[in-house]
Order: C-alpha cells, then sequence, then structure tokens
C-alpha cells in the first residue's frame, strides 16, 4: 500500500496500544498512528486526523466502543472501527457486530489483527466506490428522466414483441394520449396502416446495422387523425450484443412540413411567373431568376446577367437607400424592348425586378398609328372616288349621248369614242380607290367562281411575282354561288399577297382550287359555322413558312399582322372574313410550319342555275324606252341634267329634283303620274335616298326605286344591303346601264 494508513487507537492501556502497533508493523502495514482515550479526544480526531480505520478497545474508563460506534453512526461516518478487547465475552462481540462493528479481535491473539485491517478498510474502499458508482448511475438515469420527460419529441421504449414499456409524458401534449394510456399496448396499434411496411423495415435496418434508422411516421393521435413525425428507432443490446428493446424518439413535422409546403407554394409564384421574375442582392448581383426570365434571356441569346441594364448595382442601390420603385426602364437589347421594374424589399435588403418584352406591343401601337394612317387615308380617297365618280358619270353620259346622235360623225364622233374609254379607264381607278377604302357595295349575283378566278388570273399573276406559280384546279361542274364578284375577288387577291409573302423571298407554288361538297348534320354539329346543304369550296393554298398555333388563332382579328410595319396592316384576313360572312360562307385554314398554308372558303351552292356569261351592257345599243314618268333626284346638277337629257331620249318624262325636300314637294303635286323614283343615295339637306324611297313607298307600294351612288351603301345608311332585284346603279355608269335597268325595272310586275 504505498499510502500509510491512519489508524485511530481507542486505547486506554499504553502497552496494549503498543502491542497492537507492533502487530501491524510486524505484518509491514505502513501505518500512522494516533492514540485517544475517551469521547473527546475520539471525536476531535475523528474530524481532524480523518483516520482509514478505528481500533477500539471495549472498555474505557469513561467510554467504550458501543458508544463510539453509536457516534459513528449518528455522524454517518463510514470508517470501519474493528474491536480489540481482552474480553471472551460472545454478548459483546455480537453487540457490537450488531451496532456496526467490522470486526471482532482479541488482545491475546492479535495475529489475526493485520489481515482484519486491510480487509476492513478494503471493504470500505469497495463500498465508496459502489455507492459512487450508484450515484452516478442515478444521477445519469436522473438527467435522462429529466430529457425524456420535458422533450416534445415522444420518447417510446418498446420490447420485442412492439409492446409499449416506456411511453414519454410528452405523449399527452403532443397525442393526447396519458403515457399510462400506451403501456402494454402495441405500437403497432398508433402507427398508419401504410406506414407499416416502413416501420418494419426500419426495424430491420436499425437492427441488422445496430444503430439508429430515421423513418417518417403517421401515428393516430387521441383524436383519430394522423400526425406525421420524424422517428428514430434504435435497438438496446444486452452485453452478448442480443436486442433487448428498442427505443423509439419521434418529432412532430406537421409544423414542419406545414411551414415547407407553405414556402414551396410561395416559391411557386415566382417560378411559375410567366413573368420574368429577378432579384438581386443589396450589391447589386443578381441572386434568383425564374425560367421565364432564363427563357426570355435565351431568346435574345444571352445569360440573364447579359441582359440587365448597365447601371443595375446604381439602381438597385437607389431602390435601398430611398425605399422607392423604379417603374417600366425600358433597355434595348438585340432589337427588342424590355421593360424593368424594380421593388425594394428592405427588410431582406434585395430588390424584386419583373422584366417584360414589350416590343410586341410597342409594334402593336405603332402598326396601330399605321393602321389609323391607313383609314385616313381610305376616308380621303374615299371621298375623292366619290366626287370624282359624278363627274365620270357626266362626261361618260355626255360622250355616250354623242355616239348615240346619228347627226355626229367623222372625227366627232371618233373624239367621242376617246372621252369615253378614256372615262373608262378613269373610273377603274377610282373603282380600285373604293376597293382600298372598303366602300364597296354587296352587289350579290349567280356567279362561276371559276370565272372569277379565272377573270383575276391575270391580276394575281402580276401580283404573286415570278417567284411564285400559280397552279388552277377547278371543277368544272360547280353550282354557282350568289356573290359579289368584286369582293370575291378581293378576298382572292387578299389570300393571294399572303400566300405570296409567306412564300418570300424563294418562291413557290400558289394552288387555287375549286369543289363542291355535301355538308351533312354531323359535320355542322363540329364546325359551328358550318350550314348544312351543297356547298361551294375556294381554296388558296401556298408552300411557304406556314403559321404556329399562336399566330393562327389571331389571324382574323382586325390588326393582327406579323409582319414588320410598313408592309402589313393586318386588315387582309379581317376583310376575308367579313366578305365570307357577309356571304353566310365560312373559312377553314390548315397549316404547318414550313410546309405550306391552306385557306379554304366555303359558299352556299345557288340552287338556281348558272346566268349565261352577263352581256355587257356598256355595249348593248338598243335598249327599248317609254313614256312613264320618272322622279331624277341628284344633287349633283350636271348629272341630274345628264340623266334627264338621256331619259328624255328615250322617251320618258322626267321630273328632277335636287333634294330630298324638293322631291317630297314634287311628289305631293304629281304622285299619281310618278312611276319611278331615281335617287342618289347621299344627299345634302338631311333626307336621304333611302329615307325619301321609303316614305313615297309606304304611300305607293308600286312606285319602282332605283339607288345610285358614288360609294357604298353600308357607308351611306348601314345595314341596308341591297337584295337580289333591288336595283342598284354603282356610280360611274354609262347610259345604257342607266336606261336598261329603268326599263326592266319599270317591267318588273
Ligand atoms: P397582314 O397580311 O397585313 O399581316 P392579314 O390579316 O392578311 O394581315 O394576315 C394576318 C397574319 O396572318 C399575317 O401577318 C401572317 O402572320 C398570317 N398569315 C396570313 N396568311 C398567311 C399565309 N398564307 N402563310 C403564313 N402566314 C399567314
Ligand atoms: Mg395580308
Amino acid at each position: 500500500m504505498e499510502q500509510k494508513l491512519k489508524i485511530l487507537l481507542l486505547e486506554d492501556v499504553e502497552t496494549d496500544a503498543t502491542l497492537v502497533q507492533r502487530e501491524l508493523t510486524k505484518a509491514g502495514i505502513l501505518f500512522v498512528p494516533c492514540c485517544v482515550d475517551g469521547r473527546e479526544g475520539f471525536l476531535a480526531q475523528l474530524s481532524e486526523f480523518r483516520p482509514n480505520v478505528i481500533l477500539a478497545d471495549y472498555t474505557l474508563p469513561h467510554f467504550s466502543a458501543l458508544e463510539a460506534l453509536r457516534l459513528l453512526k449518528e455522524l454517518s461516518s463510514d470508517v470501519p472501527l474493528i474491536l480489540v478487547t481482552g474480553s471472551h465475552s460472545e454478548e459483546v462481540a455480537v453487540e457490537c457486530m450488531r451496532e456496526g462493528a467490522e470486526d471482532y479481535i482479541l488482545k491475546d491473539s492479535l495475529r489475526r489483527l493485520p489481515s482484519a485491517v486491510l480487509n476492513a478498510v478494503r471493504k470500505r474502499a469497495g463500498e465508496r466506490e459502489r455507492r459512487a458508482a450508484r450515484e452516478a448511475l442515478r444521477r445519469s438515469e436522473e438527467q435522462y428522466r429529466l430529457i425524456a420527460e420535458n422533450t416534445r419529441d415522444l420518447i417510446c421504449i418498446i420490447d420485442l414483441q412492439m409492446t409499449v414499456l416506456y411511453a414519454s409524458p410528452s405523449h399527452r401534449s403532443v397525442l393526447g394520449y396519458a403515457p399510462n394510456d400506451l403501456l402494454a399496448k402495441s405500437i403497432s396499434d398508433v402507427i398508419h396502416p401504410d406506414d407499416a411496411q416502413t416501420w418494419r423495415n426500419t426495424l430491420d435496418e436499425a437492427l441488422f446495422l445496430k444503430e439508429g434508422r430515421t423513418a417518417e411516421l403517421r401515428f393516430r393521435n387521441a383524436y383519430d387523425h394522423w400526425q406525421l413525425f420524424e422517428s428514430v428507432v434504435s435497438f438496446i443490446f444486452d452485453d452478448h450484443g442480443r436486442p433487448q428493446r428498442t427505443l423509439v424518439a419521434s418529432r412532430d413535422t406537421s409544423d414542419r412540413k406545414q411551414a415547407e409546403r407553405e414556402i414551396r407554394k410561395l416559391a411557386a409564384f415566382p417560378r411559375f411567373n410567366p413573368n420574368p421574375v429577378l432579384e438581386f442582392s443589396a450589391d447589386g448581383s443578381l441572386t434568383y431568376f425564374n425560367t421565364a426570365a432564363l427563357e426570355m434571356a435565351k431568346s435574345l441569346k444571352r445569360h440573364p446577367e447579359a441582359i440587365l441594364p448597365l447601371n443595375i448595382a446604381t439602381i438597385v442601390k437607389m431602390c435601398l437607400t430611398t425605399g422607392q420603385n423604379t417603374l417600366h426602364l425600358e433597355t434595348l437589347v438585340n432589337g427588342r424592348t424590355i421593360s424593368w421594374s424594380f421593388f425594394p424589399v428592405i427588410a431582406n435588403q434585395v430588390v424584386h425586378c419583373y422584366a417584360e418584352d414589350v416590343t410586341a406591343s410597342r409594334n402593336l401601337e405603332a402598326q396601330l398609328r399605321q393602321v389609323q394612317k391607313m383609314e385616313s387615308i381610305g376616308q380621303l380617297a374615299a371621298g375623292v372616288a366619290h366626287d370624282f365618280n359624278n363627274i365620270l358619270t357626266v362626261i361618260q353620259g355626255h360622250a355616250g349621248l354623242m355616239l348615240a346622235d346619228p347627226k355626229i360623225g367623222g372625227s366627232f364622233a371618233e373624239s367621242a369614242r376617246q372621252i369615253s374609254a378614256a372615262a373608262e379607264r378613269a373610273s377603274t381607278l377610282t373603282r380600285q380607290l373604293l376597293l382600298f377604302s372598303r366602300r364597296q357595295t354587296m352587289q350579290p349575283q349567280l356567279l362561276d367562281l371559276n370565272d372569277v378566278i379565272r377573270s383575276v388570273s391575270k391580276m394575281l399573276r402580276a401580283l404573286v411575282g415570278e417567284q411564285v406559280r400559280i397552279c388552277r384546279e377547278l371543277n368544272p361542274e360547280l353550282p354557282a354561288v350568289n356573290a359579289d364578284a368584286g369582293m370575291i375577288e378581293q378576298v382572292l387577291v387578299n389570300l393571294a399577297v399572303n400566300a405570296r409573302d409567306a412564300m418570300l423571298p424563294r418562291g413557290g407554288t400558289l394552288t387555287l382550287r375549286t369543289f363542291v361538297r355535301r355538308i351533312d348534320d354531323e359535320f355542322v354539329a363540329t364546325h359551328p359555322e358550318a350550314k348544312p346543304g351543297y356547298v361551294i369550296g375556294l381554296s388558296v393554298e401556298d408552300t411557304g413558312h406556314g403559321m404556329d398555333s399562336s399566330t393562327l388563332s389571331r389571324i382574323f382579328e382586325p390588326f393582327f399582322t406579323t409582319k414588320e410595319i410598313g408592309k402589313g396592316t393586318g386588315l387582309g384576313l379581317a376583310t376575308v372574313y367579313g366578305i365570307i360572312k357577309q356571304h353566310q360562307g365560312w373559312i377553314d385554314v390548315r397549316s404547318e410550319i414550313a410546309k405550306g398554308t391552306t385557306f379554304t372558303i366555303f359558299l352556299p351552292a345557288s340552287s338556281r342555275a348558272r346566268p349565261k356569261a352577263v352581256a355587257d351592257t356598256a355595249t348593248q345599243i338598243n335598249v327599248p324606252g317609254g313614256h312613264e314618268t320618272i322622279l331624277v333626284v341628284e344633287d349633283e346638277t350636271p348629272l341630274r341634267e345628264l340623266v334627264r337629257e338621256i331619259l328624255e331620249k328615250k322617251g320618258y318624262n322626267v321630273l328632277e329634283s335636287a333634294t330630298g325636300l324638293q322631291a317630297l314637294k314634287l311628289w305631293e303635286a304629281r304622285r299619281q303620274t310618278i312611276d319611278l323614283l331615281l335617287t342618289d343615295m347621299m344627299m345634302p339637306e338631311g333626307i336621304s335616298g333611302r329615307e325619301l324611297a321609303e316614305k313615297l313607298l309606304a304611300e305607293k307600294p308600286s312606285l319602282k326605286v332605283i339607288y345610285t351612288s358614288g360609294y357604298s351603301m353600308d357607308a351611306v345608311s348601314p345595314g341596308f344591303t341591297l337584295q337580289e332585284g333591288v336595283n342598284f346603279l354603282q356610280k360611274p355608269y354609262p347610259p345604257n346601264a342607266l336606261t336598261k335597268m329603268v326599263r326592266e325595272r319599270l317591267d318588273v310586275a
């Protein structure tokens, strides 16, 4: 023993003390003795000397070993006391042992003393160690108990049969169970059936790997709802490595999951925003951009960083320092206009940015301006054409009169012919002006579409240019349609121009086709615009660049164009659409990118037979006249006089009037004799030709009416379309056209 034992001797006889010490020394025990012989000394040395062992005589003059033992007990001292006595009394021995003496040695056989001392000391040391260990264990257990009982996590210990051995109090606050509710129950009862397999797999893994495994499990709470947990499953093994129990520590992740869902939901806003969204940190660096931003940058063949405004750092800094938004900052990248708006988020020291490619709307604005310009030009053109037509009618009329006069011959007649031809050419010009300004009147007649196609072929040839081959596949058995030839021509022209543009610059083939089709109810069910019966199809097919679906969905919108400013007005197809609608027809479009496009218009077939080629009214000299009375209403004096001259030459009685009001006065007086009203549609002084005609017709239904106009009836009185048989004379007109129409009209029963 390295350290000297401290031995307290409670002995009044000095020789006995010496004997005892000698015996110990003899046995090789190193020790420090301290002798006392009474209660006071004993108590004092107990705390001062702090002996490892006490050797006590049984009887002392004023003290005893028994008293010493009791004192030790009172002081709860664990210093071992060995009784060394001369007495052989067994009662003494028993009594002392009962009071806690460690051993009992007789003075006359001290040989056993050293081993008794050593034993006592060792025993005490062992006891102390065990006690310390017990204490440490208790403390550690206490610590774990506190952890288990105060955590929000669920701590549960189960045996290998899944029976719950321990459930932490948190089961009450988290799941609503009193911990005892679960005891002796199977944990499988609270695990969601769909998670049973996961649970078993996790147990297997934890057992096999001998380490904690994590699983997401749903537990049934006391209110029969499922709650999601993240559970760590670990096995507790015995000394032989055999599994004893399983510890399941579970954390309620519903809140976290909810938060994650919330974050994901919020994050989806910028992510799936179809518009570019970006975020900048305080130093102006780009910290986030969504897919739309990436797409926009890609379409400009750049990285998002590379399309930002140049002074982005300054903008961001300004936003953050002033707290003000910066809105609609426009930059030009690769010919496109991007508009940027910046919104500072002071709390996070970031700036949110929304970008938009506004090229299209800027273009649209420009196009709109262009269209408006075209509209005003159209109006101007229409006005000029109107006045011009009146003048041309006079010129043509007088030239016609001269030609019809047998007294005029030779070079005068030739001049009259020249004048007439020039007026004819001029009227073609005004007709084009009217087409351009869309001030055309619908004059339906029975037509063979093949004829219309043939008659515009020459013009189309010139329109599409040399690069484009024109093919015609015309069905010779085509029924007639009731249509306005001029308008159908315009449709063909518009479609052909678009086809040409789509085939630029390489050219291609333009195919014009006509065919007949019977439309049944089944077809109508899937094509709301279609009408059952026989229809005539007219298709215009090109081998151009085609259209994507988004373009296709908008082509008939007025002003929709994909062409650059000055090239397209976006009115071509809108006009086509309007015309075909007006004809009770519909349009079908097929298009494939890089392959070409086919526009097919369908018009109802007329049940009437197709007319033989219409005779040219201008060349028909011998139109019969008559003696009926005609009221001519025309504000343009030279024209009115011309009409009078023409009609009087044919034998008619003519009453003239410059305005509607004047005409009404004449009507009052001559109502009985007037057979036909020839009136201009547009007249000064309030009352229009149509109103006048309606008024007179109301009073005399047998009255015949012929309208004339320099331009469209739509422009004069919208919504009033001429029916077949209602006569309308488009200015300028040759004298024969007038007399023929007058005669025909008067002859209608
Ligand atoms: P514009 O020709 O002035 O653009 P339109 O109304 O005639 O106006 O046509 C509208 C748009 O429809 C065109 O800009 C073009 O994008 C598309 N389009 C029309 N016809 C064709 C075609 N044959 N092939 C490809 N695209 C066409
Ligand atoms: Mg066009």
